[in-house]
């Protein structure tokens, strides 16, 4: 019989739980429920009692101000001592930076497999983890006699398990940890600019820049400059996420123009990301095929284009503007501005 642990731990503040464990939590619930498997849930944190509200299973966690900050050996020796406590078959844990670079060590440790970049967790009495590959063009089924397995879940696949305000705080067992002797310090975290972070993948809106941005204009000029400040505007003033068409992106190593605060990581499409954010705007992109590949993840689409003929009124927007993306975004930054 399986049983299964699901690794979570604090946020930056450590008053809850990452938005990622909680998903992982809601993967290993309904697991649980399918294979009639125990389920624990292991936390990392300073102090996991204020995080413990609610959770609807056993939990166990490790705890001390080793774990407030983010480092291999603390976090691999916790995972590593949740594990031989619990002794599972199974474990959950969520790909966020913190898990996905102590997980594979941990797995060794306990002499298990592992498996990345897991996407949902199927079968009927077994358990097939699947995973994208070749940028979401292969879905891969996994199923292993091997274990303890560990299964690493991207995150956005599960809804986030929301605990019932008025339950009780769960019983704790305290693992006890013994951890090397440090060898790293945590000094403090730079991060950039709030408006220098551009991807923002919690973000309800995705703003793509296409090459249109940087071409000439009906009166003959090139306004890049004016580009930039109604792009980095809008995001300002809306939170969306930026992304970008590989033409813009690309203009940089041509010598060209380019929009200062973009870069490949920027790029939406074949050989870009795929992003999932509820809704899309693409301005100034002509909405080709290996573009609007990478858009297949957002719910509503819609784009501002000059050309009539363009990609995105042939079937791949809901809603297309004819217009000029300039005055249009003028606008809109003017709105969202007076508001
Ligand atoms: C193997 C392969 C992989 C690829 N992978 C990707 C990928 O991952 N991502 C990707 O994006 N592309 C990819 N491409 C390239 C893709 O085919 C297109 O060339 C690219 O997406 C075009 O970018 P664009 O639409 O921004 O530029 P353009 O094709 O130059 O279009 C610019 C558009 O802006 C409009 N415009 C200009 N001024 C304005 C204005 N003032 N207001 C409104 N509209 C305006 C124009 O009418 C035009 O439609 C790939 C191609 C290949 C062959």
């Amino acid at each position: 019989m399986e049983s299964i642990l699901v690794l979570t731990h604090a946020d930056e503040a450590g008053s809850s739980l990452t938005k990622a464990s909680l998903e992982a939590i809601t993967a290993g619930r309904q697991l649980s429920a399918r294979l009639d498997a125990p389920m624990t849930i292991g936390i990392v944190a300073v102090d996991p009692m204020p995080l413990s509200k609610g959770l609807p299973s056993a939990v166990a966690a490790v705890s001390g101000e080793a774990f407030s900050q983010p480092r291999y050996a603390t976090d691999a020796a916790a995972c590593e001592a949740l594990c031989r406590a619990a002794n599972p078959s199974l474990v959950l844990a969520p790909a966020g930076s913190r898990f996905a670079r102590v997980m594979a060590g941990v797995a060794h440790r306990l002499g298990g497999v592992i498996d990345t970049h897991i996407a949902s967790i199927g079968g009927q009495a077994s358990v097939e983890a699947s995973r994208w590959l070749y940028r979401q063009r292969i879905e891969a089924v996994i199923t292993r006699a091997a274990r303890p397995w560990f299964l690493l879940l991207d995150p956005g696949n599960h809804a986030a398990f929301a605990a019932d305000p008025a339950a009780p705080h769960a019983i704790i067992e305290q693992i006890h940890v013994d951890l090397p002797a440090p060898r790293t310090t945590v000094t403090g975290i730079e991060t950039p600019r709030q408006d220098a972070l551009t991807i923002r993948s919690e973000a309800k809106l995705l703003f793509v820049a296409g090459a249109g941005w940087t071409k000439k204009q009906p009166d003959g000029q090139i306004h890049v400059e004016q580009a930039g400040e109604l792009i980095l505007g809008f995001l300002r003033e809306s939170g969306a996420s930026l992304g970008s068409s590989k033409s813009l992106v690309d203009q940089g190593g041509d010598g060209n123009s380019v929009l200062p605060f973009l870069t490949h990581m920027n790029q939406v499409g074949q050989t870009g990301s795929t992003p999932r954010h509820p809704k899309g705007l693409a301005t100034c992109c002509h909405g080709e095929e290996p573009h609007v590949v990478g858009w297949r993840f957002i719910a509503e689409r819609r784009a501002i284009s000059l050309d009539p003929n363009c990609g995105w009124t042939r079937g791949k927007a809901d809603v297309v503007y004819i217009a000029d993306a300039f005055q249009v975004m003028a606008k809109v930054n003017e709105l969202l501005a007076a508001k």
